[in-house]
């Protein structure tokens, strides 16, 4: 999430806590005129989109094919959707970011019998090429429009999701939202919409913890499905994606070489773990700080050093933070640190490391190439901040096709769930997907490995007490390394 992620702060801020990966496509011969004022047209003359420049669409074709070729599960849900379509009538509005991966999906949710409206949840993330595949696909039943393009203003990022919402002859039955934004605009402007609604899903801690506020309050009133506590989301965004993203940010800024470099990671919970993994495969010698014994423990039998983080600070090469805390690194440490030394955060927020104290006069800051500064004190030590100490791999690098897979397929699931539910299995509140379906998301992940999955016998079932067909594990079950029984729900 280059593009999608780097410059990207939506209006939400929710571009921060969902993940995924789009270099985007430049033209540049691209005019300044802002969509809103062209007037484009698909070759049936419709013109209910709003997008960048309708001559891209080739390669935003090319680009979503890339894409398909990662994201085997929702390319399986289609297959299955040749007979039965698990989505029919279902009107879907989305507010998510426009890439090549969120293309597979909306394509998917058409197979599926789904039609769609579209806005971007990030005004910076949309992929133009992308977006521009939309006139093509928009037929006269308007059941594949994309209002979004690259730079949009405030006002042009509400105005899209209006777009979206506010159309003759059109009402939304279910809502796809990654930061709240589209809840918030519908809850505020069209509330009786509500009334055909059958749910929300909603990819993004902002969002989720906006629903879980209105559900306190009493004030939510469709079910809402929570897909970022999905056990498979939570596991392929946080360790997988940073397993594979870390060196990737690191080499495309620094060009650094890591065997035989030291390095700290701050924090070795998911994302700390996914990290170090990477970077001892690669030869670094790395030390870990940690404030939990749990995590402290597994970073020692993992074979990590612990260390309190002044013990190492002098002789590291590199610095990196994933805590979800603040001030994990600050100025004390900073001066502290040796000449050239590189300073990353791959944790949720900028307060991990305390940017600010470095913005003192008796500092000189030099932007060496976009997102890398070198921070220069009196005496010539440099040290090599990335991304201001924002996310480094949303900021600096794009993230693994295959866990966006994971997280647009359990979206998908959880919308047939929301929309196919009898009435009253799902009351006004926010839920998990069922276990069941997380597995399955699993499961259909598993053929691009051609990976044989081993059967209960019924005697095994019963011993284990199991339905042969899953779920498999219990609810509080954590799928980590910590022993799972002492983790109770
Ligand atoms: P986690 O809770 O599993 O791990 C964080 C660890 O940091 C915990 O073990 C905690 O004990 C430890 N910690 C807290 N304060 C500390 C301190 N002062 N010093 C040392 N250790 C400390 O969380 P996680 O899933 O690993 O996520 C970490 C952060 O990364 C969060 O902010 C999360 O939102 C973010 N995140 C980033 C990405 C990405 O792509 N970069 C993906 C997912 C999550």
């Amino acid at each position: 999430k280059i593009g999608r992620r780097s410059l990207s702060r939506s209006i939400s801020q929710s571009s921060t806590d969902s993940y995924s990966s789009a270099a985007s496509y430049t033209d540049s011969s691209d005019d300044e005129t802002s969509p809103r004022d062209k007037q484009q047209k698909n070759s049936k003359g419709n013109g209910d989109f709003c997008i960048k420049n309708i001559k891209q669409a080739d390669f935003g074709r090319r680009e979503i094919e890339i894409a398909e070729q990662e994201m085997p599960a929702l390319m399986a849900l289609r297959k299955r959707a040749q007979g039965e379509k698990p989505l029919a009538g279902a009107k879907v509005v989305g507010c998510t970011h426009i890439t090549a991966q969120t293309a597979v999906l909306m394509e998917t949710l058409s197979a599926l019998g789904a039609q769609c409206r579209w806005a971007a949840c990030n005004i910076y993330s949309t992929q133009n090429e992308v977006a521009a595949i939309s006139p093509f696909l928009a037929s006269s039943l308007l059941c594949f429009s994309v209002f979004a393009w690259k730079g949009e203003s405030e006002d042009d990022f509400w105005w899209c999701i209006d777009r979206c919402v506010n159309v003759e002859g059109w009402q939304p039955n279910m809502i796809l939202d990654d930061g709240g934004d589209l809840t918030h605009w519908i809850y505020k402007k069209y509330p009786n919409m509500f009334k055909k609604i059958k749910g929300i899903v909603e990819e993004s801690v902002t969002g989720v913890h906006r629903l879980y506020q209105l559900s306190k309050a009493g004030k939510l009133c469709v079910p809402a499905m929570n897909v970022n506590d999905s056990v498979t989301k939570q596991k392929f965004d946080n360790l997988y994606c940073c397993r594979e993203s870390i060196l990737d940010g690191l080499k495309r800024t620094t060009d650094v070489m890591f065997g035989g470099k030291q390095v700290v990671v701050c924090g070795y919970g998911e994302v700390g773990k996914g990290c170090c993994a990477a970077l001892k495969a690669m030869g670094s010698i790395v030390y870990v700080t940690e404030i939990d014994p749990i995590c402290a423990l597994q970073a020692c039998m993992d074979g990590f050093r612990l260390v309190k983080l002044n013990e190492v600070i002098r002789q590291v090469d590199i610095v990196i933070t994933c805590t979800g805390n603040k001030n994990v690194v600050v100025r004390e440490n900073l001066d502290r640190m040796k000449n050239g030394c590189i300073v990353c955060n791959m944790g949720h927020s900028n307060t991990e490391i305390d940017v600010a104290s470095l913005r003192t006069p008796e500092l000189t800051w030099e932007r060496v190439r976009s997102q890398v500064d070198h921070v220069i004190w009196p005496d010539g030590k440099r040290i090599v901040l990335l991304a201001e100490g924002r996310l480094l791999n949303l900021s600096c690098s794009t993230v693994p096709t295959f866990v966006l897979s994971i997280t647009a397929t359990t979206q998908a699931l959880a919308l047939i769930e929301l929309y196919n539910a009898p009435e009253g299995r799902y009351k006004q509140d926010v839920y998990l997907l069922p276990k069941k379906m997380d597995e399955y998301v699993a499961s259909l992940h598993l053929p691009t490995f051609d990976a044989h999955l081993t059967e209960l016998s019924d005697e095994q079932a019963k011993y284990l007490g199991l339905n042969k067909n899953g779920p498999f594990k219990p609810n509080y079950y954590r799928y980590d390394n910590t022993s799972n029984t002492a983790v109770l729900p």
